[in-house]
């Protein structure tokens, strides 16, 4: 099991949270066979990328992906953005993060931002937080009514089946860390000056509600897990190895939109011999 497949990666569906978040399912190895079994994978990775870029360019329709990355601070989304991208065509890819709402964003509904973000044909498009923080963080600290989350997992569900119907594979992966792994996390951001950056005290109280989190988490997979837009558990304590899942899914995606090189719409024989005489 050094190898990691995409079966056991989509063993992650998951409904519930029991999965231990330092587990490496269907993977046994270290860092170094996880970033061999990266590469491998990076490489298909990119060749579909193109395709999938090359079709919408070439004026077809071949649908679109969304990345939907939720998970506590430090759980790497930051981390996964890159790694997933990194190898395909920054033309091809789009990132959306999504923080506290401004202003205007709060005068409309939750999707209306959401909404601007999504990919266009032949794009992979990758959300830093989603539609997802207006039923959890709403939910925690009580800034929406129980109706109102409650209306939210409804209008979730058919805003992402709406998504899919017009061609958009969706992708939902929860990065699930430990407590105490975050909190290693936290220590290591305030140990290096190079880190501090990355480090935001407001944490610290987002922390303290860890069982708060967990359950707006269960609720909000138990209600939005569906088959046209699913939900990935991924244990997260081990890095390398929740990248790796989740480019896994982004592969198994591509591979299922049966992509080929799109036909030229011009006499190739014809074009030949003009660009020799040319
Ligand atoms: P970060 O992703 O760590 O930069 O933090 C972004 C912060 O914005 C997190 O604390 C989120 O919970 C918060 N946030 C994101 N979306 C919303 C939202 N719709 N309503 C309230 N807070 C949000
Ligand atoms: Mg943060």
């Amino acid at each position: 099991m050094s190898t990691l497949t995409v079966k056991e990666a989509k063993s992650l569906r998951f409904t519930t949270m029991d999965v231990d978040p330092q587990a490496t399912p269907g993977f046994k190895g270290d860092k170094a066979a996880i970033e061999k079994n990266a590469e491998k994978v990076d490489a298909e990775l990119r060749e579909l990328q193109e395709k999938l870029y090359a079709n919408a360019r070439s004026g077809d329709n071949p649908g679109s992906v969304l990345i939907v990355l939720q998970g506590m601070d430090t759980s790497g989304k930051g981390g996964v953005v890159k790694h997933t991208l990194d190898p395909l065509d920054p033309q091809g890819v789009h990132i959306a993060s999504f923080g506290k709402p401004t202003e205007e964003e709060l005068a409309h509904d939750f999707l209306w931002r959401v909404e601007k973000q999504l990919p266009a044909q032949g794009k992979i498009a990758i959300f830093d937080r989603s539609h997802y923080e207006d039923v959890i963080v709403h939910r925690v600290h009580q800034l929406s009514s129980p109706e109102e989350i409650e209306r939210r997992y409804g209008a979730i569900n058919d805003f992402e089946a709406r998504l899919v119907k017009s061609g958009t594979r969706v992708i939902k992966v929860f990065l699930h860390i430990s407590r105490k792994f975050q909190k290693e996390n936290l220590l290591e951001r305030l140990e290096d000056p190079e880190k501090y950056w990355k480090y935001n005290p407001g944490d610290v109280d987002e922390r303290a509600r860890w069982d708060d989190y967990m359950e707006a988490y269960r609720i909000a997979f138990e209600r939005t897990d569906t088959d046209a837009a699913p939900w990935y558990i991924v244990p997260s304590d081990n890095k390398p190895y929740a990248r790796l899942v989740v480019k896994m899914l982004l592969l198994d995606v591509l591979r299922s939109m049966n992509l080929d090189w799109p036909a030229p719409d011009f006499d190739v024989a014809r074009e030949l011999e003009r660009v020799k005489n040319s």
